[in-house]
């Protein structure tokens, strides 16, 4: 038997999202190469470049940890574990939050899995009702559940408002290993996102550090360290008074060239050598600007975050 009779296959209708247009879509089917390697004990990680996830050897089966964000990258998620893992099938998706470009399509992956999210995720996916994206089977509430499935166990922890809906992290106590999606990854990318819950998010990801990990893994780029996640959470905290300061020194938001300068020359010596600062520095600074020019985001974004130890 060939990987390739493994794997859900190819019909003559690609799942499509949210997208409207009708017709084919060939991005949606793209073949993507996915690499993976051995993290810690049954921890294994996947990627296939921007994108990281995790997924974990049992006994009969594997726990895969998301979908990657399109049904030709789910599939090739799906082949790379196989490869690893021939005779395990996946038997369990956890959804790390509700976007689409993480957890959008588990109907490519592994239509027959149990699917376990947060119930704030959950809720969001089955109003989405995405086309590819499976709802959850298995939903949970509160802030921090345990399971032991197929002989691995970890906690699943919603700390609070950070980005999306019912964004999780898995905690590994026994490999002191935390995986978490679109929170703090390496470099300076990505809190440009509408849904990123700025006020929260620092004070909410600092909880973190009451638990005993010494690997972060992201849901983009590689592995960091703990010193890593403390050094790049200071750089989003540093911001909230460096876009304050830009209001006051009269920056505008939507000047392009305005924010790239004013980047350029007052963050750039401290943190230019930062991965993908040129590209997103400005978009930060925009992004954090319109923070304290709107008041933030929504009812959610407006409460008071929980700030104590997990
Ligand atoms: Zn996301």
């Amino acid at each position: 038997m060939t990987d390739n009779e493994t794997q859900p296959q190819q019909s003559g209708h690609e799942h499509c999202g949210i997208f409207t247009l009708g017709g084919d879509i060939p991005i949606q089917g793209a073949y993507r190469d996915i690499c993976y390697e051995p993290l810690r004990h049954k921890i294994w990680t996947a990627s296939e470049g921007i994108y990281r996830t995790i997924f974990l050897e049992g006994k009969k089966g594997v726990t895969a940890f998301d979908t990657f964000g399109t049904p030709g990258t789910a599939r090739a998620y799906g082949g790379a574990i196989q490869r690893v893992f021939p005779k395990k099938p996946i038997h369990t998706i956890v959804y790390s939050h509700d976007h689409l470009d993480h957890v959008g399509y588990a109907a490519d992956l592994a239509p027959d899995a149990d699917i376990i999210a947060h119930d704030y995720a959950n809720q969001v996916i089955s109003a989405r009702g995405s086309d590819g994206q499976l709802p959850a089977s298995e939903v949970w509430t509160g802030e921090r559940t345990e399971y032991n499935i197929d002989g691995s166990r970890f906690e699943l922890i919603y700390p609070g408002l950070t980005h999306g809906d019912g964004n999780i992290a898995a905690y590994f106590p026994e490999e002191k290993v935390c995986f978490m999606v679109d929170t703090v990854a390496d470099g300076v990318g990505y809190t440009t996102l509408m849904d990123w819950h700025l006020t929260h998010y620092v004070p909410v990801m600092k909880r973190f550090l009451s638990l005993d990990w010494d690997l972060w893994v992201p849901g983009h780029f590689w592995p960091i360290t703990r010193e890593r996640f403390i050094e790049i959470l200071g750089y989003w905290e540093r911001l909230f008074e460096f876009a304050q300061n830009a209001i006051l020194d009269g920056v505008d938001p939507h000047d392009w060239d305005g924010l790239n300068k004013y980047t350029d020359e007052k963050l750039g010596p401290l943190y230019a050598d930062e991965f993908r600062y040129y590209e997103y520095a400005a978009m930060n600074l925009s992004r954090y600007m319109q923070e304290y020019l709107s008041g933030g985001w929504g009812i959610d974004g407006n409460l008071k975050p929980d700030t104590t130890p997990l």
